[in-house]
């Protein structure tokens, strides 16, 4: 008998921005027995990826509740405790994410304030402000906004969202979306004044799908609390419980809590700094590359500022009358590289490379070929050079193990900063 899907050789590159590559080693730690919810390793389990988790956000103050669920559950987490029908949020616009966000916020009867969109750009923090501004009776109960909006491949800075706040002078909760950026881009929760951050497994988290989680400060509990509007399952103080399977409302999803401690672990002993300064690496080779092909005049980026470009996923734009899935299909089966597409708006229009997670210059090297070849196959004009780019602005980065990219800017600032390295290149020019 025949497979319909025939072995592929060798292994698929895959390079969607979630969900990402497994490594081994959260394989190995997801392949065991079930335990009764009584055995001590249960606990253990669940106190080690709180810890964990909690570490990772830079958050001493915040309470971390996980659910079996993707990241839509753990939005929706967020909706039911912090809004009640008829109450608002504020959605910063930042492209197919937020506003996936705020259709769903509206489907459990919320009212959505969303700010205006500018495509290619960061979100409009002035017109957070205004719209907060605007709201005198404080019918916004809470602000949603996306660090990366992984449709776009553009990065808020979450701390001028919390100054929006401030400036405002309104009370409502700041919620982060850092989904595609925990693990990947510099974050700390305390510091930045995010009262709920919302991540979830797939992503830089290097697990498979069905692990969402929140960590919740006081400010944001104290909100919930006075929130009357009925909930169950997704309920933060239902889940504020001294016995373990209680947090998780039912059975806790065993493997995949022993496959995200074994995932902290890989992070934390390769080193936070380390793994956001490859991170960067990363971002920049795949981007040298796409400034290479856009030279062809049929690609493009989607951010505008470079600064703003994702560490995490880059969302290259293409001319008209370039078939998007057509090149998928040629780069997921003839050159092993599996791409992700554009979202919402962009579909059709764009597609993504993902570099984030278990991921290194040997795998972007063959990603960004692989694309290459994928677009030469289908005949589409890309200069001549882009891998050779890519190749060459890793080159560089071993040379300049600290980027002194990482760490500049005002989406990298609250002490986070990785490394003080000198910049060379600028020494020299
Ligand atoms: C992937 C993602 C989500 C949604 O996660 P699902 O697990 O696909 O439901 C939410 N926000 C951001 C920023 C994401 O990248």
């Amino acid at each position: 008998m025949t497979h319909p899907h025939p072995r592929i050789p060798g292994r698929r590159f895959l390079h969607s921005p979630g969900p990402t590559p497994i490594p081994e080693a959260v394989l190995h730690a997801m392949s065991a027995q079930p335990m009764d919810l009584g055995d001590p390793r249960v606990d253990a389990n669940i106190v080690a990826c709180e810890q964990g988790l909690k570490r990772l956000l830079h958050t001493s103050a915040a309470d971390v509740f996980m659910y079996a669920a993707n990241g839509h559950g753990v939005w929706e987490a967020v909706i039911e405790n912090l809004a009640a029908p008829g109450e608002a949020v504020l959605v910063p616009a930042t492209g197919h994410f937020s506003e996936s966000w705020a259709v769903q916020t509206e489907a459990l009867g919320r009212r959505v304030v969303r700010t205006p969109w500018r495509e290619g750009w960061p979100m409009d923090v002035a017109a957070v402000e205004q719209g907060l501004r605007d709201d005198k009776a404080h019918a916004i109960k809470a602000v949603f906004a996306i660090h990366t909006d992984t449709a776009s491949g553009v990065t808020n800075d979450l701390r001028a969202v919390r100054c929006a706040i401030d400036a405002a002078g309104h009370p409502a909760i700041l919620v982060a979306d850092v989904v595609s950026t925990l693990a990947a881009v510099p974050f700390a929760m305390d510091d930045t004044g995010v009262d709920v951050a919302v991540g979830a497994s797939q992503k830089g988290l290097m697990c498979p799908t069905g692990l969402g989680f929140v960590a919740v400060n006081a400010a944001a509990l104290a909100a919930a609390q006075r929130n009357p509007s009925p909930r169950f399952y997704w309920d933060w103080a239902r889940r504020k419980h001294e016995q373990s399977y209680r947090k998780f409302c039912g059975t806790p999803p065993q493997n995949l809590l022993l496959g995200l401690e074994a995932a902290l672990g890989l992070i934390f002993s390769e080193g936070l700094d380390a793994v956001w300064r490859r991170h960067a690496q990363l971002a920049r080779a795949v981007q040298a590359a796409v400034e290479g092909w856009r030279e062809g005049g049929a690609l493009g980026f989607f951010a505008q500022d470079p600064a703003t470009r994702s560490h995490s996923v880059t969302t290259i734009t293409v001319a008209q009358g370039i078939d998007v899935e057509a090149l998928r299909a040629v780069a997921r089966d003839r050159f092993q590289v599996a791409l992700a597409g554009g979202l919402g708006p962009l579909t059709g229009r764009a597609f993504r490379i993902g570099h984030l997670g278990d991921c290194n210059p040997a795998m972007i090297l063959g990603a960004i070929a692989g694309v290459e070849a994928a677009l030469v196959t289908l005949g589409v004009p890309v200069g001549d050079g882009g891998t050779r780019r890519a190749l060459m602005s890793l080159a560089d980065a071993a040379i300049q193990p600290s980027p002194a990219q990482v760490g500049t800017g005002a989406l990298f600032q609250g002490g986070l900063e990785p490394g003080r390295a000198v910049d060379v290149r600028a020494v020299e020019e």
